[in-house]
């Protein structure tokens, strides 16, 4: 089962972290995560050792291609969609092949456990669950949770449940706002506030 981005901060997160002296968080995301730029998020916690970096790819909102996206849907035409779908498709798995270039080239230390926060939403879901996966696998001790928008949820349930029952990825957490930006945000500030 899944949580939403408010329920995660409050029992995931203290649940899935609890314990750790040091961690080196990475919230990746094709998209952004609102109110954080790019890069190293300056933390002024009491307790030492929380790093915190935003790889985002900063891409606009496809309001045009949605929208012809949603009207396609309704009036049937199928073939639209499918265009229309792959071209968003395409979008958004260059941007998230950047971002993921962004995050590797972070510097990992291979004694400090990741916790990784990786947004997939309806475009590039398939990319950015492989690549959260894999970035669980580079410490033993890391954490990975996905945030992902309830479109074609039932489909992406089926992928995350079994996901989380592998222990390929630890959570998933599902927001109502397609983009995921601001559920980002919830979580990042819900991690600097657990941390102390
Ligand atoms: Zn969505």
């Amino acid at each position: 089962m899944y949580y939403e981005p408010e329920e995660f901060v409050l029992s995931g997160l203290p649940k899935l972290l609890k314990g750790f002296d040091s961690l080196d968080a990475v919230f990746a995301t094709y998209n952004s995560v609102h109110g954080y730029h790019d890069g190293l998020v300056h933390v002024y916690n009491s307790r030492q050792g929380l790093r915190i970096t935003v790889q985002s790819g900063c891409q606009p909102c496809h309001k045009e291609g949605n929208k012809i996206l949603r009207y396609a849907m309704v009036s049937g035409n199928i073939s639209l969609g499918m265009r229309v779908y792959d071209k968003l498709q395409a979008i958004g798995d260059e941007a998230q092949s950047l971002v993921e270039a962004k995050v590797m080239s972070n510097g990992f230390q291979a004694d400090t456990p990741i916790f990784g926060v990786v947004y997939a939403g309806y475009t590039s879901f398939q990319h950015s669950f492989q690549f959260a996966k894999s970035l669980r696998s580079i410490n033993h001790d890391s954490k990975v949770v996905i945030l992902t928008c309830d479109c074609d949820l039932e489909r992406k349930s089926l992928i995350l449940d079994a996901a989380v029952a592998s222990g390929t990825i630890d959570d998933y957490i599902v927001t109502f706002m397609c983009g995921g930006n601001i559920g980002m945000k919830m979580i990042l500030n819900g991690l600097i506030d657990f941390w102390g």
